[in-house]
């Protein structure tokens, strides 16, 4: 393909815009199991190193696998999407080992100690904990507030001018909170901050951070990017090019987060049936949020796609659909929870989401156990609380194994 045909649709992206990377005709891009690149001649080794693209040098530094996994998602971020020139928006990738890795990448090249980050109270586990514990010992500070309340966020701006970075994640676990990207944005900008957007949640298919104007976006991959729950992986993406070229790039290398060539490979296969597999999971969740909703069993459905979520005009707004997330109170608290928990037949037990098959978690007892439980209750995270990710199996089938399960309380 000519690379300046124009690709129009977003699978014709997922599937075509990394080009052919290999000199032996392979149709897809090899596992290049490697941990260095050989030179013809002393010559080649220094012009290779004096390059900017830093891929056959050294295995820690960058693989061919990689650069196909990131230059199809800095394709798929920035979708659609143009510079302030009105160019299309160029967006350098780099691939971590993990969403964690391709975090701390992010905090560490872009702050220092006596620098403050600002960010949403609402954040995966994991984060929170890299904010509060890594960055703090660090000697980072971290302001922790409802970002949904923009007079909260603008007062916060306004009273700590040590902030350097406004971190968002939306929609985040488990009860599906969204932040709106383009005004918390707009206010961080006004006040010269950098943001960063946590997008695992919502994919580069349902929402597009850099529309909005952030810096950085990072995916843990292991979620719906990768899609079959085959590899942990991170991304971090940004639209400085020159900065994601050198600082970026440099603290990504000397902490050590890559990924390795099988992952990037596993990650690659999967992206390319992303948009395909969005439209399932978004069908299916939004058939089963209105089952749940109107169920006898059911207490209470926390899913964007349902108009009386808070967040229900903001997810509306920014995202293509609600997404495959949603969280759910069985009448009868922690006791009948569990029960349905343990009577589902095909639904599979077990944290992490974004897979093909259906996932349901009990965040109280398993992803959110250390979290005292008044702290949690405040984040509406209740004894009986059910997270589902909705997986892209035939409907009849999903909402079959509920009934039955309900069944049983
Ligand atoms: C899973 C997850 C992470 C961490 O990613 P890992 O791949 O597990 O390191 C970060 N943010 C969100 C929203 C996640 O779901």
């Amino acid at each position: 393909m000519n690379k300046s045909f124009p690709l129009t649709g977003y699978s014709s992206l997922a599937i075509h815009s990394s080009g052919k990377n290999n000199a032996d005709y392979s149709h897809i891009t090899p596992i290049y199991a490697t941990s260095t690149f050989t030179f013809d001649t002393a010559e080649q080794g220094s012009e290779r190193f004096a390059s900017p693209d830093k891929t056959r040098i050294y295995g820690r530094w960058g693989n061919p696998t990689f650069t196909v996994a990131e230059e199809t998602i800095a394709a798929l971020e920035a979708f659609g999407i143009s510079d302030e020139n009105g160019q299309p928006l160029k967006l350098k990738a780099l691939l971590h080992a993990s969403g964690q890795a391709a975090m701390c990448t992010l905090f560490f090249s872009t702050m220092q100690a006596g620098d403050e980050v600002l960010s949403h109270f609402s954040l995966y586990g994991g984060t929170h904990e890299v904010l509060n514990r890594v960055l703090n010992d660090a000697g980072m500070k971290t302001h922790i507030i409802d970002m949904r309340d923009l007079s909260i966020v603008e007062e916060a701006l306004q009273k700590n001018p040590k902030i350097k970075l406004v971190h968002i994640e939306t929609p985040a676990n488990p009860t599906v909170q969204c932040v709106d990207i383009e005004a918390v944005t707009l206010l961080a900008k006004k006040y010269g901050k950098l943001v960063s957007a946590d997008n695992t949640f919502a994919t580069p298919y349902l929402q597009q951070p850099f529309r909005y104007g952030v810096d950085f976006v990072f995916h843990s991959t292991t979620k719906f990017l990768n899609g079959h729950g085959t590899a942990i992986g991170g991304v971090l993406l940004g639209k400085d090019l020159a900065l994601m070229g050198s600082k970026v790039w440099k603290w990504h290398v000397l902490l050590g987060g890559n990924s390795n060539p099988f992952d990037a490979f596993l990650l690659t296969q999967g992206m390319k049936t992303l948009e395909l597999r969005m439209e399932r999971h978004c069908h299916n969740a939004m058939e089963v949020a209105n089952y749940l909703a109107s169920h006898p069993a059911i207490e209470k459905v926390n899913y964007t796609g349902l108009p009386d979520h808070p967040d229900y005009a903001v997810a509306m707004k920014q995202m293509r659909h609600p997404g495959a997330l949603m969280s759910f109170e069985v009448k009868g608290g922690l006791e009948a929870g569990r029960k349905f928990v343990d009577a589902l037949q095909m639904c599979v037990r077990a944290v992490s989401l974004g897979t093909l098959d259906t996932l349901v978690s009990h965040p109280a007892t398993m992803s959110h156990m250390s979290i005292a439980r008044e702290e949690r209750l405040k984040y509406g995270i209740t004894d009986g609380l059910i997270r589902l990710s909705v997986g892209i199996e035939n409907i009849a089938d999903i909402l079959n194994d509920f009934e039955q399960a309900f069944q049983q309380i």
